[in-house]
């Protein structure tokens, strides 16, 4: 199941709230779904858990139970309410068709619960959601430009900051930032969603952090054998123009060591000296072998 169904899956089987909020849930599913008129209702989707939650929802509200069907053109469910019915649910939410344009009818939407429950309904049949480990953007779509408006200032009052773009013939509100995401799951009751979406950030930016001190360690490891390279060209250039005998006892092996192996660390010629010595002892050698080579 992909990350968004999950979300469409778990907001589906939350537990009914007050009447208020089934009102504006139903009402949410209702304007963003593929047809809400007077004549017919028309709601197409893929999940069993959704098409579940609508007929709950009739039932509450219209005492109605409408069956899903296997869509004839696709293999999504699609819910059909028509007639006397369709007709009923219309002018229930105060919507009639001489409307100009549909617009969300504010009494619905009054409290703030029931704000949270619009949107879930929206979300439902006209959102979705990105997998957090592909990206991040989370969407509601409609044909409709002032429903969407309506829609994004819903948002905005509940601390939301949706963006706005039209795209194809559809008003689209959306929001690209993990942060956002979240907000938006937790306050539509998608709670689980909000924490795998935190889960899966989490683990990202781990992975980041560890490619990034992996980037860097390369880096350092190539930063050192340029060193020793440059050691070591340095030192044969000196054993050939003044001999071994240029540099003093004490240093003579540790520096045609380094003179042979130019891309070993000065941990590993600290263990080829015949009596091992620590990086730090190794390095201080080496600083004054370079004198030396001057
Ligand atoms: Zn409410």
């Amino acid at each position: 199941m992909s990350f968004s169904s999950e979300t469409k899956t778990e907001l589906s089987e939350l537990p009914l709230g007050e009447t208020c909020c089934i009102t504006a849930e139903c009402y949410g599913m209702l304007l963003f779904c593929r047809e809400f008129g007077e004549r017919r209702i028309r709601i197409v989707t893929e999940s069993e858990a959704v098409a579940r939650r609508f007929r709950e929802l009739c039932k509450a509200l219209f005492s109605l139970s409408p069956k899903a069907a296997q869509s004839i053109s696709s293999e999504k469910l699609e819910i059909i309410i028509s007639g006397d019915d369709a007709e009923r649910i219309f002018s229930f939410f105060g919507h009639d068709e001489t409307q100009v344009s549909t617009r969300v009818n504010s009494d619905i939407v009054f409290s703030q619960c029931c704000r949270k429950s619009f949107l879930r309904g929206a979300y439902i049949t006209g959102g979705s959601v990105t997998d957090p480990n592909s990206g991040y953007h989370l969407e509601i779509s409609t044909p409709l430009f002032n429903l969407s408006n309506d829609a994004a200032d819903i948002m905005t009052s509940l601390g939301l900051s949706p963006k706005r773009i039209k795209r194809g013939g559809k008003n689209i509100v959306y929001f690209k930032s993990s942060e956002e995401i979240e907000d938006f799951l937790n306050n539509t009751g998608a709670v689980s969603s909000a924490f795998r979406l935190m889960e899966v950030k989490v683990m990202k930016d781990v992975r980041n952090r560890i490619n990034r001190l992996n980037n860097c360690d390369s880096f350092n490891i190539s930063r050192s054998i340029n060193a020793g390279v440059e050691q070591s060209e340095i030192i044969r250039r000196t054993l050939e123009t003044k001999g071994k005998s240029h540099f003093p006892q004490e240093l003579r092996e540790l520096a045609l060591l380094r003179a042979e192996n130019p891309e070993v660390s000065l941990r590993e010629l600290g263990e080829m000296l015949e009596k091992p010595l620590s990086k730090s002892g190794v390095s201080h050698k080496m600083r004054r072998i370079m004198e030396y080579t001057e």
